[in-house]
């Protein structure tokens, strides 16, 4: 599997994999059974096109461990998504999981296309061969799929359905994040920016920051937008926002509902009226309290490290910052990071509430719902902050520690088969 170390992505997954096992002290043969995904899987998707012609799309799946139950994790449609990043987010699931206590191993999806460009019949298409060519391997107690960037509950209910009508009765437990109305949780659709929103303000109030703190985010999809919400709820102001078209910045606030409905119409960012122009770039390092990109991977690097200008980096996205930037900034010790693997936690655990109610039949309202996500989220975030005080390690270090430790205790006290 040496060769999906070609993939940058991947080789940070496996270098902070590796920097984490030296810190555990983790002996070879444990280390080798924990870093390597278990299972990858690639198939050629043949999609029927509105112009009549038939387009042949890559797609992937990595179940990255089994020892703690299924995997679960993202289906991903971009255009940028290959194998290697594919398997680098299965990982990080995996220490996610682990981190918050869900019964579960890390999974990850992907189809290399730009759903931007594609119909909704061809989307549909897409989403349902994907789920055919994927069907001995998945299932409600082997892997379980979830929306990530460019996917959402629609995707979500086409891939139930298909699954279903195969299976030959409805099993809503094959998918998270689908409509409320076949079976999903209420609150998961802003489950991950809310719970981003929440680590971010308990940060705000533990370094004793103003109240009306300023907020930058970039990314306005699902993660984005809904940790927007949250925090002007809270109080705060969000001064820039960002898509992949470009940014706004207004120092006075951004208005996040009216930034929504122009998105709804325009859809993007990019021209909203009441903010200033700014390129991606750029906005990442304006002054602000509280920088949370929720976008995609390595958009902090060597570069821009050194200039950001934020209190709190709160990582919605997954594996935002790279391991140069990394470095940079526990030396630079001014940044509070929230790593990734606990800051968009929310999404996971909301997502294993879902499949819980799904399998017993019986479902919550949104009242418990939010009370079990914060309380889980609030544990994890204290176990995190406990350890990086009493081991002197960052908090990303704390969080990949404690996350990889129970893996490595499932394997070790489940041995080796047969
Ligand atoms: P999404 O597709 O809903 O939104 C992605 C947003 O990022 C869009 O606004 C897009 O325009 C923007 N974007 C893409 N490339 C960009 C770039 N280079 N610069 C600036 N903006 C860019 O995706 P999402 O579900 O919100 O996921 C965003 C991130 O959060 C991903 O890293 C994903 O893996 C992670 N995540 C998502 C969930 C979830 O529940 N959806 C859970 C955990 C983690």
């Amino acid at each position: 599997m040496e060769f999906l170390l070609q993939s940058p992505v991947f080789k940070m997954a496996c270098q902070q994999f590796d920097e984490t096992a030296d810190f555990l002290t983790l002996d070879s043969s444990l280390r080798e059974r924990t870093k390597w995904p278990k299972r990858l899987m690639c198939v050629s998707v043949p999609v029927r096109m509105d112009s009549g012609e038939t387009k042949v799309f890559s797609g992937y799946r990595v179940q990255h461990h089994l020892a703690l139950g299924p995997t679960k994790g993202g289906l991903r449609f971009s255009p940028n998504v290959d194998l290697g990043e594919v398997a680098a987010l299965a990982m990080w699931m995996s220490w996610k999981c682990a981190l918050a206590g869900l019964p579960y191993g890390g999974g990850k999806g992907g189809v290399t296309c730009n759903p931007s460009q594609l119909s909704l019949r061809e989307l549909e298409g897409l989403t349902r061969r994907y789920t055919v060519e994927m069907l001995p391997f998945i299932g409600p107690h082997t892997d379980v799929m979830a929306p990530d960037m460019g996917t959402n509950e629609q995707t979500m209910a086409w891939m139930m359905d298909t699954y279903s009508m195969h299976v030959g009765h409805t099993d809503s437990s094959i998918v998270t994040g689908k409509p409320v109305s076949i079976g999903g949780c209420l609150g998961r659709r802003e489950a991950t920016g809310r719970g981003v929103a929440f680590l971010a303000n308990r940060a705000v109030e533990i370094l004793k920051l103003p109240a009306n703190s300023r907020v930058i985010i970039q990314g306005f999809g699902n993660v984005g937008s809904y940790a927007a919400f949250q925090m002007a709820k809270f109080g705060y102001r969000i001064v820039g926002v960002s898509d992949a078209f470009g940014g706004l910045y207004n120092p006075n606030g951004i208005d996040a509902q009216k930034l929504w409905d122009y998105h709804q119409i325009n859809g993007r960012v990019t021209g909203f009226p009441d903010a200033e122009k700014i390129t991606n770039e750029e906005l990442l390092i304006q002054e602000c309290e509280v920088l949370i990109p929720a976008a995609t991977e390595q958009v902090i690097h060597a570069q821009n490290a050194k200039l950001l200008k934020c209190r709190i980096l709160a990582e919605g996205a997954n594996g935002p910052t790279n391991l140069e930037a990394d470095a940079i900034l526990e030396a630079r010790g001014d940044v509070f990071v929230i790593p990734d693997i606990l800051c968009n936690a929310g999404g996971v655990i909301t997502s294993y509430f879902e499949w819980v109610q799904d399998l017993q039949n019986f479902f919550w309202n949104e009242a418990e719902i939010y009370d079990r996500l914060y309380r889980t989220l609030e544990m994890t975030f204290m176990e995190v902050l406990k350890f990086s005080k009493e081991k002197k390690v960052s908090h990303r270090r704390a969080a990949l520690a404690l996350g990889i430790q129970k893996v490595v205790n499932a394997k070790k006290i489940r041995g080796v088969y047969p």
